[in-house]
């Protein structure tokens, strides 16, 4: 379903007439943007399922007005762009995204170390931030800079500095999926899933249409050969839309990378007893394997699947014929072979 999102433009107390654009996905999160101009933008964000609000303050306490009418519908990210991000910088707001194709690193300075409190990331240690690509620490800010950036100007930024290309006007851009991934690094909600596992959050999620209701488990195999190879094309693949919820490598390190409540990416066109669109209702559980018939499951890959699948259960209701590999649910018959191989009746035996 559609839903139509408000966007509306703050400035400081004065206000003007609110637009509306339509979204092409359900909202996935909130994002405060703060910028000189930012229609695009926003209009963007918007288009990809985020709800934007504008903000055109200029000072500090215009900011933090917006910033407190704004917070008072739930979470909430800012973003300052361009010739803003400095404001934003300032604003010491928790999780903020810098967008600054070149940062000026004097612009960015005196900045208070935030700490996690008042965000329940489960597990995290404050230290070291969540196991993420460059250890990246949800309570400093995002930087986001633009390819060219020199290393050197990288360093002197405090935060988490990225690289990515683009515009975040533009649909899929590098930009917007960094922004994406953020937000959901940001969620403040506990991850919902396997304890002590550890969490790589993809940008590629949805809002489950059908609300909380999960019965079915896929199990696949990665066809690439490795955990790194498989989290890399889950995280920061540029071209493919994919994800699963768990990926488990050959000695049954297991790694989640969707928070349970949200779609991952990994049916595709596909159907369970009439039902379409398996992504919607199901958990994705990825192997690494070859699909090629020849590479074995291990048995601590086995282990690790029991123990995911006892674990969702205690939160889902999941009857053993909905555990399903993914040959079985894709459409058209035949568009999916994975996982060749893997034991199903061995696997419901250890259940
Ligand atoms: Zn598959």
């Amino acid at each position: 379903m559609k839903k139509l999102l408000s966007l509306l433009f703050l400035t400081g107390a004065a206000w003007a007439e609110p637009q509306v654009f339509p979204a092409a996905e359900p909202v996935q999160g909130r994002v405060l943007l703060v910028a000189e101009d930012g229609q695009k933008e926003a209009a963007a964000l918007a288009g990809a399922g985020i709800e934007c609000l504008l903000s055109r303050a200029k000072t500090p306490e215009e900011l933090s007005q917006d910033w407190k009418w704004a917070q008072n519908e739930g979470d909430l990210t800012l973003i300052g762009l361009g010739a803003r991000a400095p404001l934003a910088w300032q604003s010491k707001v928790q999780g903020m995204i810098c967008l600054d194709a070149n940062p000026h690193p004097g612009h960015y300075t005196g900045i208070l170390k935030p700490t996690v409190e008042g965000v329940d990331h489960a597990k995290v240690d404050p230290e070291r931030g969540l196991p993420y690509e460059r250890s990246l620490n949800p309570a400093q800010p995002l930087f986001l800079v633009a390819p060219e950036t020199s290393d050197e100007i990288c360093q002197q930024l405090q935060g988490n500095v990225h690289k990515a290309a683009g515009s975040l006007a533009e649909a899929n851009s590098a930009v917007q999926k960094e922004v994406r991934r953020w937000i959901a690094i940001q969620q403040p909600l506990p991850v919902i899933g396997l304890p002590d596992s550890k969490f790589i959050p993809s940008p590629n999620w949805g809002v489950r249409s059908l609300g909380d209701k999960i019965d079915t488990v896929v199990v696949h195999s990665t066809v690439i050969n490795t955990l790194e190879g498989t989290e890399r094309a889950f995280w920061d693949d540029k071209e493919r839309r994919v994800s699963a919820h768990y990926v488990v490598d050959r000695d049954g390190t297991t790694v989640q990378m969707v928070d349970e409540r949200r779609t991952a990416w990994h049916a595709g066109v596909s159907e369970l007893e009439g039902r379409t669109g398996v992504n919607d209702f199901s958990v994705g559980i990825e192997l690494v394997n070859l699909n090629d018939g020849r590479d074995p499951y291990t048995e601590a890959q086995y282990q690790a699947v029991q123990r995911i699948i006892q674990d969702l259960r205690g939160r889902w209701e999941v009857p053993d014929s909905h555990i399903v590999s993914h040959a079985a649910i894709a459409r058209p018959v035949g568009r999916k072979s994975d996982p060749v191989g893997f034991d199903f009746a061995k696997l419901l035996k250890m259940l």
